[in-house]
């Protein structure tokens, strides 16, 4: 059987790890919502009343497959949201990502799909499970989003592969204006995140597109770790399930103190199979390096850590040639 049945998973949790809305659907329809399955595993509901401004929020979850604490998590806070339907205060869409490699228990099938939102698809891109299912994404997205004159959000929910010096992060796509820069760091804090990077390179992430093309305030939310469906800590995930509850109940950012900042000093590119680490494999999330520390060699091209510390981010030597296998960051004062 497939991975994900293996494990004692609860209805509600197996119903949304398979991209089935049904129940919440019919609960919203009858509660008088407009409700939209533009395809499955995707759910928008918003107030039959048009004249009202509410936020829009979009919460995405197992873009990668294989992190499932945050499936969980929206399984969780939608359930308790059918109990009350009306106490919904903001047009939600959820997303259930890659549904074909969560059934597998995998991160993807053919493709990191982390890497195919785009606003132009690129003509020569091979077509795979995942460029097919990032499409329909995108389209149900722009149909959530394009010319609603409304507060947009975006938070697309992960869990890092590997332990971190900060065990929840978020990545922020630079191109957010700066009044919902505050306010998504105010929601990052109080959401119990401890560390934002300001990434200025749209790196064909879900968050990027959706800053990009809608003006959205987005974050792609690092929640604590991989860890199998049916089987994650919930408790971990306390203050981002509580933070995300305030929001959709009330329509308002909870707003907290900031999270430390990093900006991106440089991106490592793969531009070869002879790309080479300079540490091991087990390095965590954030771990410091001091200047001029080597950080990576491929042929000719050496990576070094400028004149400040540096943090390595998402090192990942096994990518493909030409994509990033890391970010280096510094500290924002
Ligand atoms: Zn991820």
């Amino acid at each position: 059987m497939q991975a994900v049945m293996d494990n004692d998973v609860s209805d509600t949790v197996r119903a949304l790890a398979e991209g089935d809305f049904t129940q919440v659907a019919d609960c919203f329809a009858n509660a008088g919502f407009t409700v939209r399955l533009p395809a499955r595993g995707i759910l928008q509901l918003s107030s039959p009343n048009r004249l009202l401004r509410r936020p829009r929020l979009l919460l995405s979850v197992g873009v990668h497959g294989d992190e499932t604490a945050p499936i969980e998590m929206l399984a969780q806070l939608l359930d308790e949201l059918t109990a009350e339907p009306h106490a919904l205060a903001v047009d939600l869409m959820a997303v259930v990502g890659n549904l074909a490699a969560i059934a597998q228990g995998k991160r993807f099938i053919e493709v990191d799909m982390n890497r195919l939102f785009r606003a132009e698809l690129q003509p020569t891109a091979q077509q795979t499970v995942e460029t097919e299912r990032a499409g329909a994404i995108m389209r149900a997205t722009s149909s959530f989003f394009a010319g609603v004159e409304a507060e947009k959000w975006h938070l697309d929910l992960h869990t890092a592969i590997r332990p971190s010096h900060y065990p929840t992060f978020a990545v922020v796509p630079s191109t957010i204006a700066d009044v919902r820069w505050h306010a998504l760091l105010g929601w990052l804090r109080r959401a119990g995140i401890g560390a934002a990077i300001l990434n200025p390179k749209p790196a064909g992430t879900f968050s990027s597109y959706t800053a990009a093309s809608f003006g959205a305030a987005s974050a792609t939310v690092e929640l604590g770790q991989v860890g199998t469906l049916g089987g994650n800590d919930l408790s971990q995930f306390a203050d981002a399930h509580k933070a995300i509850d305030i929001f959709i109940r009330s329509a308002k950012v909870p707003a907290g103190d900031a999270p430390q900042v990093f900006k991106v000093a440089q991106e490592l590119i793969k531009h070869s199979d002879a790309f080479k680490m300079g540490f091991d494999g087990s390095t965590k999330n954030f771990t410091p390096m001091p200047p001029d520390t080597l950080i990576a060699e491929d042929g000719d091209t050496v990576y070094r850590v400028g004149a400040e510390t540096e943090y390595v981010v998402f090192p990942n030597p096994d990518v493909r040639v030409g994509l990033r296998a890391g970010l280096m960051v510094v500290r924002e004062e």
